[in-house]
């Protein structure tokens, strides 16, 4: 049996998680982590059984405890860090939302963990410092995020130095036809078209900022440069990435849209198990493809640039600010279209240099959350 510990396990890919553990089986499940939802989290301990849980706060904790006082019960963002370690898991699925899953990324590494990464933020924010940290330890570091858990697939047993371009797929998400931004409510923001997801990557997909972070993830995990990663919009998600290679020939995955695939195959490759979420070519009739709107979706264009300045913070201030204008959007206390401009006006002011190491990067990041919370200060105040 493989110890296994699942970070963030009441959210969308944690529960996908579980779900494919429950049907492909050979896993233990050693741990288990959520923010708030305890009511969620006690019906899976009770299924499951795990020696070791975090959740959000001590109050959590302390009801947790009453509960099940057998159980190890960690709090906050240490206790995330000793649930990693104590609970002794072989391979860490982490699927935590945003910023706080950085830490618990490195943790994993450092400590020699196998590591399914859902969490793209801790790759957008410090992409070279967890580079070099999981290359002295020796571990790869597993993509959970379905584009690029298709680019994975696509490489694997492939001469890498034959790769000539990453083709990245996007749906478009739900504004892809709208001409502009103005007077988009949460919920029109919150509908996506095909996936099934988080609140959070949501907004993203319908900023297309979420594609944005998917080039720096990508840049990061198959050590590709920006210029050779490249943005199609494929309305459909059957596609979820490609690779072409020198001699002009393109792999790509197709399946379903639904997270429980690539998630299986980060648990179980290079073995592939049987799951029934089968598509029909014929069904589907066809496939289309259209080039991305940068004008538009500033968001990408950000992201580029955000790379092509390789030694700078700017994606760690895209990461930061996004979650905050993300927050504030959904809070109903700004426009949908001031994320761009919070994503713009961020880049712009708070650009500095990148931290060599993981102290320095927490830093800048205090750092960049007091420079855009003073820009959110000025748009909700003006
Ligand atoms: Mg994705």
């Amino acid at each position: 049996m493989e110890k296994l510990t699942v970070l963030g396990s009441t959210g969308s890919i944690g529960k996908n998680t579980l779900d494919i553990v429950r049907r492909v089986g050979g896993f233990e499940l050693v741990g288990l982590s959520c923010n708030e939802n305890i009511n969620e989290i006690s019906k899976q301990i009770e299924e499951f059984k795990p020696k070791f849980v975090c959740v959000g706060n001590i109050e959590l904790a302390e009801k947790l405890r009453g509960r099940f006082p057998f159980l190890k019960v960690f709090y906050g963002e240490k206790g995330l860090l000793q649930l990693i370690e104590d609970s002794e898991a072989d391979l860490v699925v982490n699927a935590l939302v945003g910023t706080v899953g950085l830490l618990p990324t490195y943790h994993s590494l450092d400590l020699g963990k196998r590591l399914a990464l859902a969490n793209k933020e801790s790759l957008v924010i410090a992409g070279r410092v967890l580079k070099r940290l999981a290359d002295k330890s020796g571990v790869e570091i597993v993509p959970i995020d379905s584009e690029h858990s298709a680019i994975y697939q696509c490489l694997e047993g492939k001469d890498r130095s034959a790769v000539s371009r990453i083709i990245l797929t996007a749906s478009g998400g739900p504004f892809i036809d709208r001409g502009n931004f103005e007077g988009i409510t949460v919920g029109e923001a919150l509908s996506h078209p095909n996936w099934e997801m988080g609140k959070k990557i949501t907004i993203d997909s319908a900023t297309m900022m979420n594609k944005g972070f998917e080039v720096i993830e990508a840049r990061w995990l198959f050590d590709v440069t920006y210029d050779k990663i490249d943005i199609v919009i494929h309305r459909e998600s059957i596609v979820h990435s490609a690779v072409e290679f020198v001699d002009g020939s393109i792999i790509a995955q197709m399946a379903a849209h639904d997270m429980r695939i690539p998630i299986a195959y980060a648990l179980t490759k290079p073995k592939r198990v049987e799951l029934p979420f089968k598509i029909s070519l014929a069904d589907l009739g066809k496939l289309t493809f259209e080039k991305p709107d940068f004008e538009r979706f500033k968001t990408l264009k950000l992201a580029y640039e955000a790379l092509k300045k390789e030694d700078s913070n700017l994606g760690l201030v895209l990461n930061v600010a996004d979650e905050m204008a993300v927050n504030m959007f959904l809070k109903g206390k700004i426009q949908f279209r001031d994320i761009f401009l919070i994503l713009e006006e961020a880049s712009e002011r708070l650009e500095g240099r990148m931290p060599s190491d993981i102290f320095g990067v927490v830093s800048e990041i205090g750092r960049v959350r007091s420079g855009v919370g003073e820009l959110l200060m000025r748009r909700v105040g003006g």
